[in-house]
């Protein structure tokens, strides 16, 4: 038997919607969170429809918001998520 270990698969915290926008307003006391749950909506609607970026990977509905529709690492340049909030 062969054990080779797979690479670990990094994953985002998932959270709500309701529950990142109250993380958000705190650190961006400035955001019309209406508009921000508007967004966050509509984009996972999108990504439940199987919206995927240029690049083939799934959507990232956070980054998506304010950085326009794209994944993780086209947003990022980066590939561990793990320190990141993902809309579940
Ligand atoms: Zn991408």
């Amino acid at each position: 038997m062969n054990f080779k270990s797979k690479p670990s698969k990094r994953t985002f915290k998932k959270i709500s919607i309701d529950k990142y926008i109250g993380l958000h307003k705190k650190s961006n006391p400035d955001t019309d969170t209406a508009v921000l749950k508007k967004s966050l909506t509509h984009i996972r609607t999108l990504k439940l429809q199987g919206q995927k970026c240029d690049c083939g990977n799934p959507i990232w509905i956070i980054g998506s918001a304010f950085a326009g529709m794209a994944c993780f690492t086209c947003i990022t340049g980066e590939t561990d998520c793990s320190n990141d909030y993902e809309i579940k």
